[in-house]
């Protein structure tokens, strides 16, 4: 059989394939301690599997409006306006994909065409190390990314300068994740607004075509005193933001998959109907009887989130900690997101317990679930400077934090 040259190029997510090992692994029997998966181990809360339940009992089981019934996308417009400030979102406004990623692949494919013979390439800025999706399907909707290396040094963030330098005439998307995964940090109100300075100003001049896709799947995980500010509430840039947030992380319902999207004004509505045309011809709509839950999840859950947002601050504290006494690691403080990112080029060059040479961060990995059957994920596939680090995923508790922080500083000892 013949696979397309566009799948068979395309680069496996390690993120999803790291964590299946370790789920495949853990099935046989084997005492793995996962750090891999960028999922939380707390269960869904029972009202919003209740709300499931009950529209599945009630019979709603049949398609449904492809962006969502007017009901869910009403909580979620209502959602954007009252946390998240954003301007002149209404229903029509917003539509729900199969989780933020099949968003991500739908608003790429919005927003990006395959250049013909002679045409311009649409580029994308997208800041590095970042997750590792986000470059493969911009890639595949035709986009070259142009990528701005950030450091540990500034907590993984870019300049305004940086940003400036980055965007051409072919600027059609500046991709933003805050908090970020991988790197477990995030940007502050002021950095953000001047973020949106430089966007404002690039969309007068150089870059018409501008658009901001950020990507706040994270919002509600944040514990560094820094509150989340989302960028889509700049009025000078508004229209020209697509926020993209679901319910996996904040929610625990990562097996749901539940994404959604929200824009602005004209220009939203505009886009909204191309992701809806899209979507009509990919998905037609998610899970009927998920939609519900939507709305309860967003509208009553928010004592939930609080009691998972404090349990992931003390195990943000703890893994730092715990991780500062490992020799040769260090990590950027972690303020939001569930990762810690530490940079173990220090120990390069070195050979692992099982007799593995240490070149990278694959290597480190490698020989650490052989030798301490601890899974964690390299940080080749994020890019810029995270061939340098490994992600830890402290959606777990802490006594696994302990455990394994305990097998990583044993490995670490062990090295020749
Ligand atoms: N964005 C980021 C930064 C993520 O870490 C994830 C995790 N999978 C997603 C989007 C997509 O999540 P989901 O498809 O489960 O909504
Ligand atoms: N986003 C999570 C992670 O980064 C889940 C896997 C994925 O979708 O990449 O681990």
């Amino acid at each position: 059989m013949l696979l397309s040259r566009r799948v068979s190029e395309l680069k496996a997510s390690s993120t999803v394939a790291v964590m299946n090992r370790a789920k495949d692994l853990a099935r046989q029997g084997v005492d793995v301690l996962s750090f891999a998966a960028g999922e939380p181990d707390f269960d869904t809360p029972e009202r919003i599997k209740r709300a499931a339940i009950d529209a599945l009992l009630a019979g709603q089981t049949k398609y449904m409006p492809t962006l969502g019934d007017p009901d869910t996308r009403a909580a979620i417009a209502d959602k954007a306006t009252r946390e998240n400030h954003i301007p002149g979102v209404t229903p029509e406004h917003v539509g729900v994909s199969s989780g933020g990623k099949h968003a991500l692949y739908v608003i790429y494919q919005c927003l990006f065409d395959v250049a013909r013979p002679g045409e311009p390439q649409a580029e994308m800025v997208l800041q590095t190390p970042s997750w590792v999706s986000y470059a493969p399907l911009a890639e595949l909707a035709g986009a070259k990314v142009v990528e701005v290396p950030t450091t540990a040094a500034s907590s993984f963030k870019m300049s305004p300068e940086q940003l400036k330098a980055a965007i051409s005439p072919r600027t059609r998307v500046v991709m933003l994740n805050s908090p970020s995964n991988p790197c477990g940090t995030m940007y502050s109100e002021p950095e953000l607004r001047a973020l949106g300075g430089v966007i404002a100003e690039a969309a007068r001049t150089t870059a018409p075509d501008i658009t901001v896709v950020s990507d706040e799947i994270y919002e509600k995980i944040v514990y560094g005193g820094v509150p989340h500010f989302s960028i889509g509430s700049m009025p000078e840039i508004a229209e020209r933001v697509i926020t993209v947030n679901g319910l996996s992380k904040a929610y625990a319902m990562t097996g749901w998959r539940v994404g959604y999207t929200i824009t602005s004004g004209a220009a939203g509505l505009k886009f909204m109907k191309a992701m809806g045309t899209l979507q009509g011809q990919m998905t037609t709509n998610i899970t009927s009887f998920v939609y519900p839950a939507i709305g309860i999840a967003l509208r009553e859950c928010a004592s939930e989130v609080e009691t998972m947002r404090r349990a992931f601050a003390g195990r943000a504290e703890l893994i730092y900690s715990l991780v500062q006494k490992i020799p040769g690691l260090t990590a950027a403080r972690p303020t939001g997101a569930f990762y810690l990112f530490p940079d173990v080029s220090a120990h390069f060059g070195r050979t692992g317990p099982d007799g593995r040479a240490i070149r990278s961060a694959q290597d480190f990995c490698e020989s650490l679930l052989a030798v301490q059957r601890m899974a964690c994920v390299p940080g080749e596939d994020f890019g810029g400077c995270g061939q340098n680090h490994i992600r830890l995923s402290f959606a777990c508790s802490e006594g696994q934090i302990e455990q394994g922080m305990a097998r990583l500083g044993e490995f670490v000892r062990a090295l020749r």
